[in-house]
C-alpha cells in the first residue's frame, strides 16, 4: 500500500532541517575532488509546486520554507536557499526541491546518482524531473533492496539517504536492517536517516528505539541531530524530525550548531521549540 505523497508535506519544517543537512553533506563530498555516488532510497517526485491542492490543503510549507523566504540568515545556509532560487528561477516562492533535486545540484561531471522510488506516479514525475541526465539513474524499484544490490559504489565513497514514509510499522525495524547490511558491505559510506519527532502519550516511540538501534551498529562515528518547534506534550502529530548520520562529514557538527538556533527562532511555534546535537565516535 503506497498512499504517502510527499506533495502534501513538501517544504515543511523536517524538509528544511534534511534538505539543509544534505546540501551541506553534498558539498563537503564534492570539495574532495574525488567521485562520489549519490543514493537516495526514498526519493520522492524531486519538485514541488507550493501551490499545487496538496500543497495547499496542508499548508505545512507555510510552516517551513516560507517562514525563512526573505529572511536574513547565517551562511551557512547560503547554498540550500541558493538551489531553491534557481529552480524558481527568480526570488518568488513557488516551487520546493525534493532530496535529489537538492543533491543533484552539487554533484561533479564525475559523480553519479541512484534514485530509487516506488509510487507509480512519483516514478514518472521523478524521471521526468532526471530522466535526461546520463549521470542520474531513476528507477521504480524498492530503495533498501536497491541499496543493497549496489553497494559497495565503485567510487568507495557514497552519500545515502534514507527517507520512508513510515507509513507502515515496519519500515523503522528495515532501516535498521538495510544499514546493519549495509555496513557489512561498504562501513566507510555516510548514510542519513531521516526520522519523524511524534507526540505518542509521552511512550517511547518508534523513532527513539530505532535511534538507539542505529547506535549500536558499530559505525566508526555518528551524529544525531533533532530539532522540534514545538513541546512533545504540546502538538498531537509530529511536532519535530531528526537525522540520525553515520560517518557524518568532520564539519557538519560544527556547521548545523551554528545554523540550528536560526531554525529555532524562524520555525519554532512555541516557546518549547528547541535542538539537540549529539556527536560519537568509536574508541
Ligand atoms: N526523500 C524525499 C525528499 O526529501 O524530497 C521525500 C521522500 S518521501 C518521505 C518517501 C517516498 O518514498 C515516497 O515518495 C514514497 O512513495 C516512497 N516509497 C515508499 N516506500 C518505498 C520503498 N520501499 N522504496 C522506494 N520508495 C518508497
Amino acid at each position: 500500500m503506497l498512499s504517502y505523497r510527499h506533495g502534501f508535506h513538501a517544504g515543511n519544517h523536517a524538509d528544511v532541517l534534511k534538505h539543509w543537512a544534505c546540501v551541506l553533506m553534498a558539498e563537503y563530498m564534492g570539495k574532495k575532488g574525488k567521485p562520489f555516488w549519490y543514493v537516495d532510497t526514498h526519493s520522492g517526485a524531486g519538485v514541488y509546486s507550493l501551490n499545487s491542492e496538496e500543497s495547499l490543503k496542508t499548508g505545512e510549507s507555510k510552516q517551513g520554507i516560507e517562514r525563512l523566504w526573505g529572511t536574513a540568515l547565517p551562511d551557512v545556509f547560503d547554498s540550500y536557499l541558493e538551489i531553491i532560487k534557481q529552480l524558481n528561477k527568480s526570488d518568488q516562492l513557488k516551487l520546493y526541491p525534493g532530496s535529489p533535486w537538492f543533491v543533484a545540484q552539487c554533484l561533479e561531471k564525475q559523480d553519479r546518482a541512484r534514485l530509487f522510488e516506488l509510487h507509480p506516479q512519483d516514478y514518472k514525475l521523478l524521471n521526468r524531473n532526471f530522466g535526461g541526465d546520463r549521470s542520474i539513474k531513476v528507477e521504480q524499484a524498492d530503495g533498501f533492496s536497491g541499496l543493497k544490490a549496489i553497494l559497495p559504489p565503485p567510487t568507495k565513497r557514497a552519500l545515502v539517504v534514507i527517507d520512508p514514509p513510515y507509513e507502515q510499522p515496519k519500515e523503522y525495524d528495515l532501516v535498521v536492517d538495510n544499514i546493519k547490511q549495509s555496513l557489512k558491505r561498504f562501513a566507510t559510506g555516510v548514510y542519513v536517516v531521516w526520522y519523524p519527532l511524534i507526540n505518542r502519550n509521552n511512550k517511547q516511540n518508534a523513532s527513539e528505539k530505532m535511534v538507539s538501534k542505529l547506535k549500536q551498529l558499530g559505525a566508526k562515528s555518528t551524529l544525531e541531530v533533532n530539532f522540534w518547534v514545538s513541546g512533545k506534550d504540546e502538538e498531537a502529530g509530529m511536532y519535530g524530525s531528526g537525522l540520525f548520520i553515520l560517518n557524518p562529514p568532520w564539519n557538519l557538527e560544527g556547521q548545523l550548531k551554528e545554523g540550528l538556533p536560526s531554525l529555532v527562532e524562524h520555525l519554532g511555534q512555541t516557546n518549547k521549540a528547541g535542538f539537540n546535537l549529539e556527536y560519537k565516535e568509536l574508541s
